[in-house]
């Protein structure tokens, strides 16, 4: 490292730029080296050819219950209040024979889930019953749901873990719900209440104008230099001062105990419009299917394929973003499949599991050998975090720094 810097960040997205402005506000100067061509890591967002605003790497609402974090990002945006629901959209068997019939309820699965599946008299009787056993507005994990010996319950709980678990885990994680790490399922538990958001938390919503241009305001800072379209590694082997790796730590020691599993994503990006929107070279991708009504795909922002279809979920950003762009919208499509580590591929989720646990124990022995470097971020602490734990952790390493 060169040695007008008094601290290295390699990777520019939630985990350094974090970091980076609470050390420069220390008065450390601060040299934040980042392989792609843009800040913002996996957040970074931008305007696609059609001027739609696109999440690149794929949806990110912000929701979080740390006041701290809030109020450190505000100083760098302000939001857009922004409630995240998100439907669960399966063939209806009561369709059966009528091509395109399909059921669309809330998930997490609640109680308007239940009478939209059971119909309202046997599904406010179930969601009672639910309610006596747990208690209302109570959270309970589709796995705990399922160790509940009243036939009842338990036929309810065949249900949800066959419509909204088994199939998305599967496409997901390549594994039953049963069969991966716990925690992972518990994030979307079965939820004995009206409240029809995905998220729970006291602050969330959309950077106004999106994430790339708050990580922009927050890398603009005196003490701070970027280094777009850098790999950081041959630099972290030479520096002699504090250096804060957020990459993957397999790869930081030449993947010398072997390569960390992982989960990848390809995106298939479409964009649709209006049958009288005229937009010279726009795309027009299915004359049969033309926007619903004010230029929308579909009526939310995500909606989850947890029974069908080869992808597990349609985003559609318009209605995060709240942009104002009658006509024309962008959806995503996600596939998930095993990280190769293949050139272009990104490592998006660890695979939490005892054995890959260990396999990252003997990395992170290896990194503390070394008292100078630090590993933060999803990648480097191989744990499925979000944006506001992230941003949390990098409050904290820089307060200890
Ligand atoms: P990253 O964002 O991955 O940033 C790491 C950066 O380091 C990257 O830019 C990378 O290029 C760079 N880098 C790596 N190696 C090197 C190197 N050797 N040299 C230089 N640079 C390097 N969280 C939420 O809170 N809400 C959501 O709705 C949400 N949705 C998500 C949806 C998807 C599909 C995914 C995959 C994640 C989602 N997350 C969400 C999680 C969120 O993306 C992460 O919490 C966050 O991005 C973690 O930030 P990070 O800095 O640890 O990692
Ligand atoms: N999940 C599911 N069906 C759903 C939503 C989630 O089976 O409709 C499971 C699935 O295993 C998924 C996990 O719950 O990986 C966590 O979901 P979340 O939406 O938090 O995943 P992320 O947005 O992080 O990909």
């Amino acid at each position: 490292m060169e040695k007008q810097y008094d601290v290295c960040v390699a990777g520019a997205g939630y985990a350094g730029a974090v970091s980076a402005r609470a050390l420069a506000e220390k008065g450390k100067k601060v040299l934040v080296l980042e392989r792609r061509g843009h800040i913002g890591g996996n957040a970074y967002d931008c305007l696609d050819e059609h001027g739609v605003l696109i999440h690149q790497y794929g949806p990110h609402i912000f929701h979080t219950n740390d006041k701290k974090v809030f109020d450190f990002l505000s100083r760098f945006t302000q939001w857009r209040d922004y409630q995240h629901r998100v439907v669960a959209n399966i063939p209806d068997p009561a369709g059966e024979g009528r091509p395109g019939w399909r059921l669309q309820y809330p998930v997490p699965f609640n109680l308007t889930s239940l009478e939209e599946a059971f119909g309202p008299e046997e599904g406010r009787a179930l969601g009672g019953k639910l309610i006596a056993a747990y208690g209302a507005e109570r959270k309970v994990t589709i796995l705990e749901l399922r160790q509940n010996p009243d036939p009842e319950i338990a036929a309810l709980a065949d249900y949800v873990y066959e419509h909204v678990f088994v199939h998305y885990t599967m496409k997901q994680w390549g594994q039953k719900p049963e069969d991966i790490d716990p925690n992972t399922t518990a994030r979307v538990p079965v939820f004995l209440s009206r409240d029809d958001r995905y998220f729970q938390d006291a602050y969330q919503g959309m950077p106004l104008e999106g994430y790339t241009k708050m990580f922009e305001r927050m890398l603009d800072h005196p003490n701070i230099e970027v280094r777009l379209g850098m790999d950081a590694r041959p630099i972290l082997k030479e520096a002699d001062g504090p250096v804060i790796y957020t990459g993957q730590v397999d790869e930081l020691f030449d993947f010398k105990f072997g390569p960390l599993p992982y989960r990848t994503l390809d995106f298939q990006f479409e964009t649709w419009r209006d049958r009288d929107y005229n937009a010279p070279g726009m795309p027009y991708p299915d004359p049969d299917r033309p926007l619903r009504g004010g230029g929308f795909y579909q009526t939310h922002g995500t909606v989850n394929y947890t029974v069908d279809q080869d992808y597990t979920r349609i985003t559609e950003f318009k209605h995060l973003t709240g942009q104002d762009l009658p006509g024309v919208t962008t959806i995503v499509k996600e596939y998930s499949r095993a990280y190769t580590g293949a050139e272009g591929e990104t490592p998006y989720y660890a695979i939490i599991n005892p054995e890959n646990n260990a396999l990252y124990a003997k990395y992170k022995a290896e990194a503390d050998k070394k008292p100078q470097l630090h590993l933060l971020g999803r990648l480097a602490e191989y744990k499925y975090y979000n944006m506001d734990a992230i941003a949390a952790r990098a409050l904290e390493l820089a307060e200890r720094l």
